[in-house]
């Protein structure tokens, strides 16, 4: 849902995957693993060169899914990323540190609610073992998105899920917000792209929130956000009726918007400005 910038090294270059597998292997123990592992870093630069031209076009779901690079196993390229980057003190580490550290205020870039606490290959390392340690396939996640996708990838272009460093989804606003008549009153989430979009890219919308369960995250979140504002609402439609309380709303969704346009809560306070029962006092728990 948010475009964050791709990682880049200590001279602000993207890194270079090559690099970053050898700084990874390079305190293997076992003097024949880490030479079968060197041997592969040609084949580990070549296809993030592949990785990155693909994802730059959202080919990504064209890439084919393999076991073994090289003479190396699927099971020791991932232990790469396990073994070599993940754990606190391997070589690895600090590009670990540094990828996750890239999304402001540590806000996860699948879904904009989450903190970020982990990495996740947008290509599953256990599908695509080659990607284990490439950095452009290393997205900073929250706990709920990461769960939610797992080993999800797609064949097809409408099936793939946005990617972060690569996908520039918010040059216009699709994610809207309907408001459920009841007491209390609900949100109900869903994409809406353009008619400009070709139709994969409206795909891709609809997958993404299907596939990271987004509408649920979002509608609670604006079952909380409603309890939080309810009190100031009333107030207003006391002193001006729904015309303040319309005004409100709109003043505070322009700040929003300015920021995300397509956040849940800029959804949110769009439906809620535009829904006439709404502003008359549906927003009212009793
Ligand atoms: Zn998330």
């Amino acid at each position: 849902m948010r475009l964050i910038p791709r990682p880049i090294d200590d001279d602000d270059k993207p890194f270079e995957a090559r690099g970053v597998f050898e700084i990874c292997v390079s305190m293997v123990r076992s003097k024949a693993l880490r030479a079968r592992l060197l041997a592969v870093s040609q084949e580990v630069e070549a296809a993030s060169i592949d990785y990155n031209d693909k994802a730059a076009s959202a080919r990504l779901f064209q890439m084919v899914r393999h076991d073994a690079v090289g003479a190396v196993s699927g099971a020791e390229m991932v232990q790469v990323y396990t073994g070599r980057m993940v754990p606190k003190g391997s070589t690895g580490r600090a590009i670990y540190n540094r990828i996750m550290a890239i999304p402001v205020n540590q806000r996860c870039p699948l879904c904009g609610i989450g903190t970020v606490n982990t990495l996740d290959h947008f290509l599953p390392k256990t599908q695509f073992p080659v990607f284990s340690v490439t950095p452009s396939n290393l997205i900073p996640a929250c706990a709920w998105c990461q769960w939610e996708k797992r080993d999800y990838y797609s064949a097809t272009s409408g099936g793939q899920i946005l990617h972060p460093y690569f996908d520039d989804f918010n040059t216009d606003e699709w994610l809207v917000a309907d408001v459920v008549v009841g007491c209390p009153a609900a949100f109900r989430f869903y994409s809406s792209p353009p008619n400009h979009w070709s139709a994969p890219k409206r795909a891709r919308a609809s997958t993404h929130l299907k596939q990271l369960k987004l509408p649920s995250l979002f509608s609670s979140n604006a079952g909380s956000r409603l309890s939080e504002i309810r009190s100031r609402l009333a107030i207003l439609r006391q002193k001006g009726g729904a015309a303040a309380v319309r005004n409100h709303l709109e003043e505070e969704l322009a700040s929003i918007e300015a920021e995300h346009k397509n956040s849940w809560v800029a959804a949110m306070y769009r439906a809620a400005a535009k829904s006439d029962w709404f502003c008359q006092g549906g927003f009212e728990d009793t």
